[in-house]
């Protein structure tokens, strides 16, 4: 008995049997979830923003730590922490 049923693949419809909504890695890239892109996206703009002299002030202001640009996880809630400036479009 298959561990999975099949089913048709969320970005190129072909049927599969595997783990997941994609038959493949490369399906999988093609058609990524929003919530990934939006923290692509928001990685972009915080590194952007940590460039500022507003965010360097905010930093010594609140003693917080920049948002770190190697990991997944932010050490600072981004939404809350920003006053977003013009020109730092999120485009949410
Ligand atoms: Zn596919």
């Amino acid at each position: 008995m298959g561990q999975y049923r099949e089913k048709n693949c969320k970005y190129c419809d072909k049927p599969f049997r595997k783990q997941g909504l994609f038959c493949s890695k490369s399906c999988s890239n093609s058609n990524r979830p929003v919530s990934d892109r939006v923290r692509d996206n928001m990685r972009e703009v915080a590194e952007e923003y940590n460039k500022t002299p507003a965010a360097l002030a905010r930093q010594s202001q609140f003693n917080t730590p920049l948002v770190t640009l190697e990991s997944d996880d932010y050490a600072i809630e981004i939404p809350t922490l920003y006053d977003i400036p013009d020109g730092y479009s999120t485009d949410f």
